[in-house]
């Protein structure tokens, strides 16, 4: 591995995110729990997507206590539109533990926040750093970006050597102190100059330590999978201003309502595409009699219920001007 020398790095990066560091609600001042929650969130999530939900989930649990002690219901309501719904239940999960292990206080020992429900090593790592401002390697996918191109690492990323290059070219460059900081930088130069594609190295304020030779190329990453298109029929059925709903069944949606299922038949009167994980599903609903074991809900009141399922109705109460 060729060597940059840490403390010259650092200086040119943190005079840099003095003047062009991003503001974000989770960092200014933050408690352990701000950064807690919000990495949650943005584990799968844009930041720009998080900040709204970040806002509204501060202000209904603003602490360890009142997440811990909250219904799951209302839990998964204040989650519902963010999509990757185990995280709602392992965080949920993970402040009743922190309260019981710890009296509410989340512990900043790395092997601690890794036996948190939900917490793995990337998230043990940014917590440690940005709520206990130490310095450790936090590894997301713009600081990968970032340390594979600075020492031209031109291997998949994704292998367990790869893995281990990233994490001790970066603990290479941690300074004495000052994790917090340290982290950030590196996140936001990778988030606003070396981005993916191609980065923006006439701005890069760390140009003169980068060892890249074709950035662009970097980092080296294993084939997507393909994309797989799925098909789902799923019952409306709608009665005195109630809709008919059940509890969803699979792993994907645990603890959400979703339209029933159904068998194809008759015609479709709404429809709409998503993409989830790696599938691209095509949701057909068609109007049917309720069974009895599924449950009304008021149509102004409707329980936690997963984006696809919510907008579909939306769409067909809009279409009937309802
Ligand atoms: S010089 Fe270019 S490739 Fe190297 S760290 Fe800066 S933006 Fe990234």
């Amino acid at each position: 591995m060729l060597k940059i020398t840490a403390v010259d790095f650092n200086k040119a990066l943190q005079k840099w995110f003095r003047a062009h560091g991003r503001v974000l609600p989770w960092r200014s001042n933050p408690s352990p729990y701000d950064v807690l929650v919000s990495e949650f969130m943005l584990q799968q999530t844009t930041v720009a997507a998080v900040q709204p939900y970040f806002r509204r989930w501060m202000k209904r649990f603003p602490d360890v206590a009142s997440l811990a002690t909250a219904p799951e219901e209302e839990v998964m309501k204040h989650w519902q539109g963010l999509g990757y719904y185990s995280r709602a239940r392992n965080l949920h999960r993970a402040a009743k533990a922190i309260l019981a292990q710890f009296g509410g206080s989340i512990p900043g020992d790395l092997d601690l926040l890794r036996a948190l429900p939900g917490v793995g090593p990337y998230t043990a790592s940014a917590v440690a750093a940005f709520a206990f401002d130490q310095p450790v390697p936090v590894l997301d996918a713009n600081i990968q970006r970032v340390i594979a191109r600075l020492f031209d690492f031109q291997e998949n990323i994704a292998t367990a050597v790869g893995k281990k290059f990233l994490h001790q070219a970066a603990s290479s460059l941690l300074p004495k102190k000052g994790g917090r900081y340290h982290a950030s930088a590196l996140m936001d130069l990778g988030a606003t100059i070396c981005r993916a594609g191609q980065p923006e190295c006439a701005a890069c304020p760390v140009r003169g330590f980068c060892q890249a030779t074709d950035p662009a190329m970097l980092p080296m990453k294993p084939a997507k999978k393909a994309i797989t298109q799925l098909e789902d029929w799923r019952a409306l059925s709608l009665r005195e201003g109630e809709i008919f709903l059940i509890p969803s069944p699979g792993p994907v949606w645990k603890g959400l309502w979703v339209l029933p299922p159904a068998q194809p038949c008759g015609e479709v009167i709404c429809s709409l595409t998503y993409a989830i994980t790696r599938y691209k599903v095509n949701l057909h609903v068609f109007q049917a009699e309720p069974l009895p074991d599924w449950q009304p809900f008021p149509l102004k009141n409707l329980p936690p219920m997963p984006s696809p399922h919510r907008k579909v109705i939306a769409a067909f109460l809009l279409q009937k001007k309802l």
